[in-house]
């Protein structure tokens, strides 16, 4: 028995970024590549010139490279399945139709859009799903070809057989079944002469070799089409498999409106690609392995019958559990260099290994780190009232005395204040938290008054005596 290579693809349509949603398609695709040793492709599916754009096809792909989602075929990876952009593929559409057109699998339909309309308003009046009438398919083949060669507007119709059971083993879903006669006649070509989705989408699959797909529970109904489409043709399916939706926090599909963010949107706020490949790698699908893994690791233990049949939900928090993660995991320059994209403007460099060490478990997003680099290393804090409530019950001399000693190590410093003042336990160290950093929280305060430096630590010290004698 020959095996077939195993060959998944992602096959994006560019008229968006890459966001949640594509990008788990994209990764169980190539997890299930990986993980038979075989073949990811990435096919750019720009057929429809008035929805996509030059910008998106290049943000994709650079995303993908910024994930390690690297595609073995596709652009800049030629093969001989190439070209990996339906753009550049349009020949072959266009003997294929040729092709199906002059063995009656095919027709010219010369219907507007109104006459369609019309057609749909009838039937859903009469309590019918709304499906082609078949106006056109009993025109002559030699009269139709007459008018389409005549100039009329016409597009190139499926003639889908009657009284047939498509039928396909899902991947995800198990055996699927559905009546020819539920389908009606579809478009191939639209009347601009470009292949229609459905139909290159099925076609390059098969030409491409791509042996499985796994895509969005959307497209199951489009199957069936496709499978009539390669039949005719007589080109192999590939194998399907439809994933279950992604739903936002409020159960409603994932959108821009409840949580699904572009990649690029992502990554600008720190999001490291590890956390988001873990995460991404466990929506809907169980891993057996709850730690954090590099690519090869999630393909190890990527398996179709662990993919769920009940819609994933997204959730923020176990994104943010895989941030912490992988950013436990970075090598010291490697967060140092994440630390200095944060904030660079606002670490002085000879302290970013420093700050980069303590503030470590105290960040997990670029907006935190920016947070602390300010609490640490700002002229001047921007402390709320509650904060100068603190600092009046302190009182000015407690800052005073802190402030004397602010040269001497923190052991030091804390044993004149207390002495000094009498104040203890939190008494003693809230109040110089909040002088130091704004926060109630935080990182070991030694370790932070070091950081700093005596100066910085005076100058707070002198600011929260200013409040602690302000009127409330
Ligand atoms: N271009 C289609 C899309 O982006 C691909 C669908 C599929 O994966 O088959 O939705």
């Amino acid at each position: 028995m020959t095996t077939v290579p195993v060959k998944t693809r992602f096959a994006p349509s560019p008229s968006g970024l890459l966001h949640l949603g594509n990008l788990r398609t994209a990764l169980f695709n190539a997890l299930l590549a990986h993980s038979a040793g075989g073949c990811f492709l990435l096919r750019i599916e720009d057929t429809d010139a008035s929805r996509s754009e030059e910008r998106f096809v290049d943000a994709m792909q650079e995303d993908l490279r910024w994930l390690g989602l690297n595609w073995q075929e596709g652009p800049g990876a030629e093969a001989h399945s190439g070209p990996y952009r339906q753009s550049l593929r349009d020949a072959m559409y266009q003997s294929l139709f040729q092709k199906l057109l002059g063995e009656g699998h095919a027709y010219h339909c010369f219907c507007t859009d109104e006459e369609l309309k019309r057609a749909r308003e009838r039937q859903r009046a009469a309590g019918k799903p709304p499906r082609y009438p078949g106006t056109c398919a009993g025109i002559p083949p030699e009269q139709a070809e007459a008018r389409a060669q005549a100039g009329e507007p016409a597009t190139l119709r499926f003639r889908v057989p009657a009284n047939q059971q498509i039928v396909f083993g899902d991947l995800v879903r198990g055996e699927q079944r559905f009546a020819s006669n539920d389908l009606g006649d579809f478009v191939i070509r639209r009347a601009d002469g470009s292949a229609a989705f459905l139909f290159c989408n099925a076609v390059d699959d098969s030409a491409m070799q791509v042996s499985e797909v796994l895509r969005g529970e959307d497209h199951l109904t489009n199957t069936p089409r496709q499978c009539l489409v390669l039949d005719a043709i007589g080109l192999p399916r590939p194998r399907w498999g439809h994933l279950p939706m992604i739903l936002g926090e409020d159960g409603a599909p994932l959108s821009k409106r409840n949580g699904s963010r572009a990649v690029r949107e992502l990554r600008d706020s720190g999001i490291l690609p590890a956390a988001l490949l873990n995460y991404l790698a466990r929506l809907g699908h169980a891993d057996s392995d709850n730690g954090l893994k590099e690519l090869s690791g999630l393909a190890a233990t990527f398996h179709l019958d662990q993919i769920g049949r009940a819609p994933a939900r997204y959730d923020e928090q176990q994104l943010l559990h895989w941030q912490e993660l992988a950013l436990r995991a970075l090598p010291p320059e490697q967060l140092q260099h994440w630390m200095q994209t944060a904030a660079g403007d606002l670490i002085p460099a000879k302290r970013l290994a420093g700050f980069s060490e303590l503030l470590a478990p105290n960040v997990r997003l670029f907006a935190d780190v920016q947070r602390w680099a300010r609490a640490c290393f700002s002229a001047e804090i921007a402390h709320d009232e509650a904060a100068a409530d603190v600092f009046r019950e302190a009182g000015s001399p407690f800052f005073a005395a802190a402030a004397g000693a602010a040269d001497q190590d923190w052991a030091a410093l804390t044993a004149v204040v207390q002495q000094q003042t009498g104040a203890r336990g939190k008494g003693l160290f809230l109040p110089l938290r909040l002088a130091l950093t704004g926060e109630r929280h935080g990182p070991e305060l030694a370790p932070l008054h070091a950081l700093m430096g005596p100066a910085a630590a005076r100058a707070r010290f002198a600011q929260a005596a200013g409040l602690a004698q302000s009127d409330s």
